[in-house]
């Protein structure tokens, strides 16, 4: 008898796309190849493709420890133009006579080797960075190549950093702070004279339209950020009557991150537009309307026109924003500014991919075909046994039928049970009941396939979702994709190879980490989300690896040392045409050791070692071990201070 879904005989790779909604959530950078391999077209307008499962396998021949992070750079690179390049259409369309300056937010993702792609992808458009701390300025003010590139400093400021603000500008760099609250005019301008530089800066002004999704709080008036209306008014008669009215140049807002309702944006720049359209009439020389971040990622997959997640693509956002301006500005006849966005996640998402490797999976327990029947002595058992011979003989079943056939299978598993703590059942015979329990429920579950699950009754979804298997990956929810533990972020994640075979599993993925959050059962699908993934039956000796995508934003930085699982490792990719199999790795970033995660907690090798020794050679004392065996032992013991945090398959060579 086998547990499988119903098997097709074919089973094409755009099958795997629409199942996996490849198209969606990877718009025109991932594909499926003909070998049935998740693929990865990194150069917008290019078509070479790199085979992710190939450089998964080649990564594993060199022996880099999984799960490892790889970053498709040029990936990265055609975000940003793709960015630049829909301001520039919209801009053209709209005949708006200014241009478009974006800035990288680098909270987002501030590796170094990010950023610095981000900023020479950016040099044509002149892309510059924001920074919203202390740590953050450190690192971006000396990466702004020329006097133009745009440094905006948003975030609580103190002295310290209000001070490099200034030395920026000092400097004739373009760096720009943007006052967040009222009382920062107190910081900035008496460090200001100090220096003798006459200020530049902007303000952050709280819209009344909030952001929408699981961001929305970081915009609107609730906002824990930016000057209300009433204190911009207070701030310029302030500013003039100091005399550095002239420093205010730029206006600004944020929404929150991951906009899920263009109408939402559109309000709010309508809103900051007509307030740069009063100031300028009032003699202000704002030079800039920043409109923030929170262009959305579709991590849902969703249509355009579904429910779930954004509701717009990147050039109906630019549209907005451009077009949105214009009219108030036309209408209010002042000049057209200098427009400003802070996307971060939108560029950076895509760029890279997870990938963990399968190391187990746990089904439920089936009866065998070799059930003997004389094996069954319990009257109720038997029954069961009926009920399992009624769901598989070859006659057409109704959905009626089928409940009728699992609920009276529920019942004398419970019937069983009871038995069973009066003592009135065997442990073997109750084995043998929960086995037929199974058998029944994943044959009434093989005869619904082809039903509408929406129709099905709700004990039988119920049944089904427990029916699915556990697959168990080598990784952990909280280091690596902290956003679907913390506010419910569903993910992409699909396997990277076998796509021209049909899936025949139904599984939830579970990691490493021993806390029961650390699994993953909501995944991308047309109705917002559902509680398994389509996987293969798993092959004995064969690497099966899934990839979590659009994991590039945010989810590196916010990575939780739970169970002090560390960073994984980091590997670089390019593509190459010249290259064997079109890609050439240009770095390896190790993931965290034992020791280095231990550190961070205050653990060092040092310590642990005498305290180890102590142990060890009591019990030589003791005579339970040899002397010689108990150096064998703390060897081994000391050499796991150097070894990766997860699982090392390489391992018993
Ligand atoms: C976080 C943040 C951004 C980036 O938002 P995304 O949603 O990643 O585009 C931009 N501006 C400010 C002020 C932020 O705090």
């Amino acid at each position: 008898m086998t547990k499988e879904l119903t098997k097709e005989d074919v089973w094409t790779i755009e099958e795997a796309e629409n199942l996996y909604r490849v198209k969606l959530w990877g718009e025109s950078y991932f594909y499926v190849n003909e070998q049935g391999h998740l693929s990865v077209r990194p150069i917008l307008g290019d078509p070479i493709g790199i085979d992710v499962f190939r450089v998964a396998q080649d990564l594993k021949q060199q022996k880099i420890q999984f799960p490892l992070l790889i970053r498709f750079q040029d990936l990265l690179r055609s975000r940003v133009s793709e960015l630049n390049n829909a301001f520039r259409r919209a801009i053209e369309e709209a005949e708006y006579r200014n241009v478009y300056v974006g800035v990288y937010p680098i909270k987002v993702n501030q590796l170094h080797e990010v950023v610095q792609e981000i900023l020479e992808a950016g040099r044509p458009f002149s892309f510059g960075l924001e920074c919203g701390s202390k740590a953050e300025l450190v690192a971006a003010l000396p990466h702004l190549e020329d006097d133009r590139t745009l440094l905006i400093c948003n975030g609580y400021k103190d002295w310290t950093m209000m001070r490099l603000m200034l030395i920026g500008q000092l400097l004739g760099k373009n760096v720009i702070p943007i006052l967040e609250k009222y009382s920062e005019i107190q910081l900035m301008l008496p460090l200001a004279s100090e220096l003798g530089v006459r200020p530049k800066f902007g303000v952050r002004v709280r819209v009344s339209v909030a952001g929408s999704g699981k961001w929305a709080a970081s915009g609107g008036d609730a906002s824990k950020f930016g000057i209300t209306i009433s204190e911009l008014v207070n701030m310029i008669d302030e500013l003039t009557a100091r005399g550095v009215a002239d420093g205010f140049k730029l206006l600004h807002f944020h929404l929150g991150s991951q906009i899920l309702d263009i109408q939402n944006l559109k309000q709010a720049v309508k809103e900051i537009a007509r307030i740069y359209a009063t100031l300028r009439k009032r003699g202000l020389d704002i030079e800039y309307v920043d409109v923030g971040g929170g262009l959305g990622v579709n991590y849902e997959a969703g249509e355009v026109t579904s429910p779930h997640g954004i509701n717009y693509t990147l050039q109906e956002y630019t549209n907005a924003v451009v077009y949105t301006v214009k009219e108030v500005c036309d209408a209010e006849k002042v000049s057209h500014p200098i427009l400003v966005s802070e996307s971060g996640r939108a560029l950076t998402a895509h760029h890279s991919v997870l990938i963990v490797e399968v190391m187990a999976s746990h089904r439920r327990d089936a009866v065998q075909d070799s059930l003997a029947p004389e094996k069954i002595d319990n009257p109720v058992v038997q029954e069961l046994a009926k009920l399992l011979a009624f769901v598989t003989d070859k006659r057409r079943k109704s959905v009626p039928i089928l409940l009728e056939t699992f609920h009276d299978a529920a019942e004398k598993r419970q019937e069983v049970s009871l038995l069973f703590e009066l003592g009135y059942c065997t442990l073997d015979q109750k084995a043998i009941a929960e086995k037929l329990y199974w058998s029944v429920c994943i044959n009434v579950n093989r005869m619904l396939q082809r039903r509408n699950p929406e129709l099905l009754p709700k004990d039988l979804m119920a049944m089904r979702e427990q029916l699915t298997d556990q697959y168990l990956c080598d990784f952990s929810v909280f280091q690596s994709i902290q956003d679907y533990w913390s506010v419910g972020q569903v993910f992409p994640i699909m396997p990277l190879q076998r796509l021209n075979e049909q899936p025949t599993r139904l599984a939830t993925l579970v990691d490493l980490t021993c806390d029961s959050d650390g699994k993953v059962d909501k995944f991308i699908a047309p109705t917002g989300a559902k509680n398994a993934l389509e996987l293969h039956r798993l092959v004995e000796g064969e690497p099966y690896y899934l990839g979590i995508f659009l994991v590039g934003a945010y989810q590196d930085i916010l990575g939780d040392i739970h169970n002090l699982f560390g960073r994984v490792t980091e590997v670089h990719v390019y593509a190459d045409a010249e290259e064997r199999d079109n890609y050439f790795v240009e770095k390896v970033i190790k993931g965290t050791t034992v020791q280095e995660i231990l550190a961070v907690v205050q653990y060092f090798p040092n310590d642990l070692q005498r305290r180890m020794e102590q142990v060890i050679q009591q019990k030589v004392k003791e005579g339970l071990i040899r002397p010689k065996v108990g150096v064998q032992l703390l060897d081994q013991y000391s050499k796991a201070f150097h070894e990766y945090t997860y699982l090392d398959s390489n391992d018993g060579a």
